[in-house]
């Protein structure tokens, strides 16, 4: 077995390993480094993304080091972790180098994948497969199957799996990015049993990389942060006051809570932005969007400005939910703030930041800041 470290290994992004086992290789996550692309944006610079651009700014992880190795051509599959850029986004970039490798990914993901390629205007020939959390898959290799595994985890969006790979020589698992959440708000918690069946049985390669695993303290339940948000809610009392709530637009759980506080109010709900626009629709399609009625979400600039307009003297009526808790450049409330939309903000208007504090350095919906790989061989 041998182990190719291309991307996320030394940055907070474009995340990709690559494994070998005999003449077979997958490629587990192919994202993008978000810091690079936003720069991009920030320059303005009309081109349109192409590998060649990404490959030149450095946001895609660099697999042509896997040509000079000899494996490009040994890739039977790419797969991907979870939906966050960080582990999707280079994929249509770079999957059209592996044209025998299957994509591989559970339904919500491969939704937002299929988004960002409609979205992008890419096409890609590879054959996608969808895979269930908790399912096994044997792909044909160059000598026997490739027997693979996904045991579903719980992370910060929907449908997020730890893959494994039981070869000839032991098993490999891939474990990227995660939060051990016994009480999630949409779907079940992680797959212990089966983690404690693989760890009996032995592990030979784990690689495991998740945010704060420098840190010695437990992450709460998705259900404290939803109780920290009721309580949030029950400080808004002025029925005139704007309402805004941002958070992260690939974090549907927290949606939900949103939604299901924000109906309270007894203000109409509007989703703003065409990244929560993405990841809202893709779980939809996936049966996992419960709150997709009680919503509207407005995508394009002209419609949003035309509502921020209306929002100004109608600031009781609605409650927004929008990104930009980061204060990413461009984003909504970024654009609001500074006065580059029809919409002013009064001192007695709320706005509730379901997420950590800002920081400077940190990607777009995705996963942040200082992350450590932990590399166990
Ligand atoms: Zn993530």
């Amino acid at each position: 077995m041998e182990i190719c470290t291309v991307g996320g290994f030394e940055e907070v992004g474009k995340n990709m390993t690559a494994v070998k086992v005999g003449n077979d290789v997958i490629l587990l996550d192919a994202g993008l480094y978000l810091p690079a692309v936003v720069e991009l944006q920030e320059q303005e610079i009309q081109e349109e993304y192409s590998e060649k651009l990404l490959r030149r700014i450095k946001a895609i992880p660099n697999d042509l080091v896997l040509d000079e190795l000899g494996w490009s051509d040994k890739v039977r599959a790419i797969i991907i972790g979870h939906a966050h850029l960080d582990h999707v986004g280079a994929v249509p970039y770079i999957a059209h180098r592996y044209p025998n490798a299957e994509i591989i990914a559970t339904p919500f993901t491969m939704a937002f994948l299929k988004t960002i390629l409609r979205d992008e205007g890419i096409e890609i020939k590879n054959q996608m497969r969808v895979v269930k959390p908790n399912s096994t898959l044997a792909l044909k290799g160059a000598s026997g199957n490739i027997n693979l595994e996904f045991i579903h985890t719980t992370h910060s969006t929907l449908q997020c799996i730890f893959v494994a790979w039981h070869s000839s020589e032991g098993t490999f698992l891939y474990t990227p990015d995660f939060k051990f959440d016994n009480y999630p708000v949409i779907g079940e918690p992680p797959n212990y049993k089966r983690l404690k069946e693989l760890g009996k049985k032995g592990v030979k390669v784990l690689i495991a990389d998740t945010l704060y695993s420098g840190t010695e303290r437990r992450t709460a339940s998705e259900r404290i942060a939803r109780n920290l948000l009721e309580d949030a809610f029950s400080f808004v009392r002025d029925k005139n006051a704007a309402m805004v709530v941002t958070t992260f637009s690939s974090h549907i759980a927290r949606l939900k809570s949103i939604v299901e506080f924000g109906k309270r109010t007894n203000r109409e709900i509007v989703f703003l932005g065409r990244s929560l626009n993405k990841y809202v629709n893709c779980a939809s399609e996936v049966g996992l969007c419960p709150f997709y009625k009680e919503i509207k979400i407005l995508r394009y600039r002209k419609q949003i400005n035309s509502f921020l307009k209306r929002l100004n003297s109608e600031r009781g009526k609605f409650l927004v939910v929008c990104t930009g808790h980061q204060a990413e450049p461009g984003s909504i409330l970024d654009r609001m703030i500074n006065g580059e939309t029809p919409f002013q903000f009064h001192s007695a208007d709320h706005v509730i930041f379901s997420s950590r504090n800002g920081c400077k350095n940190s990607n777009r919906h995705s996963c942040f800041r200082s992350r450590r790989k932990r590399r166990l061989a």
